[in-house]
């Protein structure tokens, strides 16, 4: 089978691997559909260390191929979305509730980093009765691809911000995650919905998600404006979804005392993420903290699809690009550099 993958840090490629055997909790899955996030691009650039001819990817959807003989409940040929985060539900860890910390920090994050990731024709999914959800018929694949990741990261954002019914709240950056953070916001009832956002695309999509005020930072100070905004006060809850210290640091600031700040941004670069002191309060301002790792799990991902069945959300409008895999390669060289307005490249097979 045809796989693209990290040879080394810097360089990627197309490979060919034997399709994977599943082990008895496991399954194979013939690939579809799959979308190539930033992520992939840091791991590129060398964000988690060195990886030698690992596969790229972990936001796919497919058929089921094969499956171990101790799985339950699912049928070779059925169509199945995985997330990008697969824990075992067994480790200490799961068994707390902490699902993406699987075994250790960040370990439930398996694909394209402890093993091989799904921009393949073929890829195995560990523990595949708690990871593999069935797709409704009504949902299209390149609308399922989306629970994988981008939905069920943006929505924990959301989550995890504890936003009051009709409550206000600000996300700082508006990529596919920012974008679905916006979306998941507006669902779980915030009464005021603040993107900050300079790219016009980026804009016109976090609008279109249900932002109700876009922020230019290039154009206006965005605490000064969040403040105007909220009575002086700050907003109730802040989510990070860019992954610097300079829109992490906003995000203290942007917030009122007793409120949350949510980071979802992946933050690729430097050693420390600094607070502000005094806008924290000198560390006792009752701001809370969260940070967190996509939930994963067929739970989860039934959940994430009967919103896309009931059409409460549709995350396609992000999907700038479409590419066979053959032509796989040309798409990550762009998602690097994110060339001709790229937001999500749709990765389609056979
Ligand atoms: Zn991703
Ligand atoms: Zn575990």
């Amino acid at each position: 089978m045809k796989t693209f993958v990290m040879k080394r840090i810097g360089e990627v490629g197309v490979l060919e691997k034997p399709i994977p055997d599943p082990g008895p909790n496991d399954a194979i899955v013939k690939t579809t559909a799959a979308l190539i996030c930033t992520s992939d691009t840091h791991t590129v650039a060398g964000a988690i260390g060195e990886r030698k001819n690992i596969t790229l990817g972990h936001e796919a959807v497919g058929r089921i191929y094969k499956l171990g003989k101790e799985v339950r409940g699912l049928r070779e040929g059925g169509r199945v979305a995985v997330n990008a985060i697969t824990p075992c539900y067994e480790c200490e860890n799961c068994l707390r509730g902490c699902t993406s910390q699987c075994t250790q920090m960040l370990g439930g994050w398996k694909f394209a980093n402890v093993k091989d990731g799904n921009l393949a024709e073929y890829f195995h999914v560990n523990h595949a009765q708690a990871n593999l959800a069935p797709i409704p018929d009504t949902v299209p694949d390149e609308k399922a691809v989306y629970c994988a990741d981008m939905m069920s990261t943006g929505f924990m954002a959301a989550e995890h911000a504890d936003i009051p019914i009709g409550g206000t709240v600000a996300i700082f950056a508006q990529g596919p995650v920012g974008l679905m953070a916006t979306a998941g916001s507006k669902l779980l009832g915030a009464g005021l919905v603040i993107a900050v956002e300079n790219v016009p695309r980026r804009k016109e999509l976090a609008t279109h998600f249900g932002a109700d005020i876009v922020i230019d930072y290039t154009t206006e100070d965005p605490i000064r404006a969040i403040l105007n905004l909220t009575g002086g006060q700050g907003v109730d809850s802040a989510i990070e979804a860019y992954g610097a210290s300079a829109t992490f640091e906003s995000c203290i600031k942007a917030t009122r005392p007793g409120g949350t700040i949510s980071n979802v941004g992946y933050h690729g670069k430097g050693d420390y993420v600094q607070i502000p002191r005094l806008d924290w309060g000198v560390g006792m301002s009752d701001k809370t903290i969260r940070t967190g790792l996509c939930p994963g799990g067929a739970e989860r991902m039934k959940r994430l699809m009967r919103l896309l069945e009931r059409g409460r959300v549709d995350p396609t409008p992000m999907t700038t690009h479409r590419f066979k895999f053959d032509q796989v390669e040309r798409a990550f060289r762009m998602m690097q550099t994110k060339e001709d307005g790229m937001t999500k490249p749709l990765i389609l097979f056979d």
